[in-house]
């Protein structure tokens, strides 16, 4: 679906960010990136709907190499979403309803259109109390849920996050989350950052391991998270329930995605 191919990239100071990273977000599943802070995650990320251009490699979408020209860009803005870590950098509108419709007049839409979109986004994410707020008054939770709103109204059919329970408490992590399986059930493609790794355990059907800007593991979590020594040299650790598993089953090649597999597993070796 998105395919990065032996990306390049460093900023303008000379730091080599990316070196020669290739990496394919496959249609409709759940993929989880993680590496160590500052290894280039929200670099890469810059590079899915031309934010950033690479000096060498190149980006392709549906098939097709991303030339990076204005109308392209538009265009790939419209199916590729995506939500960074931080909604300050996100939010431009004054209210909350200006936010949500200000993709879609940049779009030009019909007005029918727009008012569809807007009434579908404002039930589905439960906006109604908030519409006339100005923005500067929500939360940073509630700021961050203003910002997947406000890319999901666009209808993208890949939705890229960068860490997207940073700055969330409990009860918002949950309900994020539960809204993030909600659109992958509808058809969209999830790729996301984040530092969580017992999620990615539980979630995710591919993990992609990034060290020194490069993808150097992937596959399915359960597998992936089995190679604990390897992971070390990327300097990450494995989930809890992978350490427990590993503790008991050293040489086992896959660990349990969760705590009721972990238990059948475990009745099946007894
Ligand atoms: P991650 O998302 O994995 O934490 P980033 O992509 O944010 O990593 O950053 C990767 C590296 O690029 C870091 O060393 C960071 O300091 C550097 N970096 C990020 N943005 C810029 C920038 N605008 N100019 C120069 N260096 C940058």
């Amino acid at each position: 679906m998105l395919q990065f191919y032996d990306i390049h990239y460093k900023y303008p100071n000379g730091q080599h960010v990316l070196n020669g990273l290739s990496l394919h977000v496959p249609l409709g599943k759940r993929c989880a990136l993680i590496g160590h802070n500052g290894c280039g995650k929200t670099t890469l990320f810059l590079h899915a709907n031309g934010l950033l251009q690479p000096n060498r490699g190149e980006v392709h979408w549906k098939g097709q190499k991303i030339d990076y020209k204005r109308q392209t860009l538009q265009n790939l803005r419209k199916e590729i979403g995506v939500v960074f870590q931080n909604p300050e950098h996100q939010l431009v509108a004054p209210t909350v309803m200006e936010e949500l419709a200000f993709g879609l007049y940049n779009l030009r839409l019909e007005k029918d259109v727009i008012h569809k979109r807007l009434e579908k986004t404002i039930q589905d994410f439960a906006l109604h109390p908030w519409l006339d707020k100005p923005v500067h008054h929500l939360s940073l939770g509630q700021k961050k849920w203003l910002s997947l709103a406000s890319v999901m109204i666009m209808e993208p059919s890949l939705l890229i996050l960068d860490e997207p329970t940073a700055y969330l408490d409990c009860l918002q992590i949950e309900q994020f989350l539960e809204k993030l399986n909600d659109i992958h059930q509808k058809g969209v493609t999830i790729l996301l950052a984040t530092h969580d790794l017992d999620f990615v355990l539980e979630w995710a059907d591919v993990v992609f391991v990034m060290h020194s800007g490069q993808i150097v593991m992937e596959g399915e979590p359960a597998k992936v998270f089995a190679e604990s020594e390897k992971l070390n040299q990327f300097q990450m650790g494995i989930p809890l329930l992978a350490k427990v598993w590993k503790s008991l089953f050293p040489v086992d090649g896959c660990v349990p995605c969760d705590v009721r597999q972990f238990i059948e597993r475990l009745n099946v070796l007894n």
